[in-house]
């Protein structure tokens, strides 16, 4: 979702005449669009505006802005601490930034814009087309998060959830298509707690399906506890819906769960995988897990990783707990740091093991890949299986913004190589 912000915040740096560079030394505004989500995120900040304030020491200050979660968390305190800061602008905020460069350029005082404006944010973000140019482009449909999962900042950084309306997405992403997208990603903190006027996000996504010219559809984050069974259906009826879930499940062990908030039980999260591949076995599944919660036992332990031999997700991202301010999750008592990193590199090896076992079955097997972009120097292409894995593939023929039948000769954790296949027998695609 930040890829997508700091998208919208070029499309409203451009009516200024700003252009993105390279090169941090050219820059006369630079925009710091942060990540709250796990610690260091404000320490980051700090770091990267010293490296700022280094570069230019014998130039002409540039006027230097901080957006996104940790301008929310902090506000204030980001100004006071660091003189250079020109502003911070919250998430649900950064439409004004057009009125704030122009008011830092007056030389006014510093501001700190945190308000959740949402509404407001999008009606003014329509007015600007989204001028992404990817193959493969983002749209947020949903933010915020009402589920207050107690580790997690989002509910506070973000604020409530919000769906946008559905005439405004669908014309979003007429735009992109029109500039050349063929994937869209549609994105939410709780994607599929999507709701406009009764519209859900399955209903969204047959709007999108009908969009010519986009050929792939997918979706990130949802919660398990709303998957609708309208949405599980979408995965049987809608072709372009492709067949990889990320469905973060954060523990294997039912009392953490609970101690989590997160409302669902690992009954239910394994139910609903069961419902899932049932409407189509060729579904794939990705999560997140959270190592070393709070009252995280041995054995709550082993019920995670149990979990994660027994779903064999594809993809599995995993971090150690980290406390954050304002939760209530950081007035519990912490799991010991060394027991929490020995159990993340147990939790992390048997996930790469996983990972590799499914990769090796793909070796010598054809794959339909969406092709995004070219390696500078070289004929090699980059694109993404069904599965979003990472496949490169050398070709003489431009493959851009093609879906191409590939054969995967080999690969490793995060790329699979492959060759351009002419022609493809149907037979080979069902083995
Ligand atoms: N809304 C999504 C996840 C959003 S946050 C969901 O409910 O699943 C993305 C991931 O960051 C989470 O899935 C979780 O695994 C991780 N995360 C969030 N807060 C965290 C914390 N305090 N410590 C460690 N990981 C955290
Ligand atoms: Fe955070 Fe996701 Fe829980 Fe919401 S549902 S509080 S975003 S982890």
């Amino acid at each position: 979702m930040n890829e997508y912000d700091s998208n919208r915040i070029y499309d409203l740096s451009k009516k200024l005449n700003y252009i993105k560079t390279d090169n941090v030394e050219d820059t006369d505004c630079y925009v710091l669009n942060t990540c709250h989500i796990r610690e260091k995120a404000t320490e980051k900040v700090y770091h990267d505006i010293g490296r700022v304030k280094k570069e230019f020491r014998n130039k002409k200050k540039p006027i230097v802005i901080v957006t996104g979660c940790v301008a929310q968390a902090e506000g204030e305190v980001l100004l006071e601490k660091e003189k250079y800061i020109d502003a911070v602008i919250g998430p649900q905020s950064y439409h004004l930034l057009e009125k704030i460069i122009k008011n830092i350029e007056k030389k006014f005082k510093k501001i700190n814009i945190t308000e959740f404006d949402v509404i407001d944010k999008f009606d003014n973000l329509n007015l600007i087309k989204n001028s992404s140019t990817n193959i493969s482009s983002f749209l947020t449909i949903q933010e915020g998060c009402d589920k207050f999962c107690k580790f997690c900042v989002v509910p506070y950084t973000r604020g409530p959830e919000f769906s946008r309306s559905i005439n405004e997405l669908l014309n979003e992403c007429i735009d992109l298509a029109n500039n050349g997208a063929k994937e869209i990603t549609l994105l939410g903190q709780n994607v599929n707690a999507f709701n406009y006027c009764g519209i859900k996000l399955s209903d969204l996504i047959y709007e999108i399906s009908k969009i010519k010219n986009i050929q792939r559809i997918r979706y990130t984050t949802s919660h398990p506890i709303d998957f609708s069974k309208d949405l599980i259906d979408a995965h049987a009826n809608i072709k372009k819906l492709m067949p990889l879930i990320h469905l973060p499940v954060q523990s294997g062990s039912n009392k953490i769960l609970n101690k989590m908030n997160r409302k669902h039980t690992v009954e239910y999260y394994i139910d609903l995988i069961r419902k899932l591949k049932k409407v189509n076995p060729l579904t794939r599944f990705s999560s997140d897990f959270i190592i070393g919660y709070p009252g995280e036992t041995d054995q709550d332990f082993e019920d995670s990783l149990h979990l994660l031999n027994e779903i064999e997700f594809i993809n599995s991202f995993s971090f150690i707990y980290s406390s954050r301010a304002g939760t209530p999750a950081a007035k519990l008592e912490q799991v010991d740091e060394n027991i929490a990193k020995k159990r993340l590199v147990i939790f992390q090896k048997r996930a790469n093991e996983i990972k590799m076992r499914y990769r090796k079955k793909l070796f010598n097997k054809p794959a339909k890949v969406l092709f995004e972009n070219k390696a500078k120097d070289n004929n090699k292409y980059f694109g993404r299986d069904e599965y979003f894995n990472s496949v490169i593939v050398k070709s003489d023929q431009n493959l851009i913004g093609q879906i191409k039948e590939v054969k995967i000769l080999n690969g490793n954790q995060n790329t699979l190589f492959g060759e351009m296949k002419q022609k493809i027998k149907n037979k080979e695609f069902a083995a």
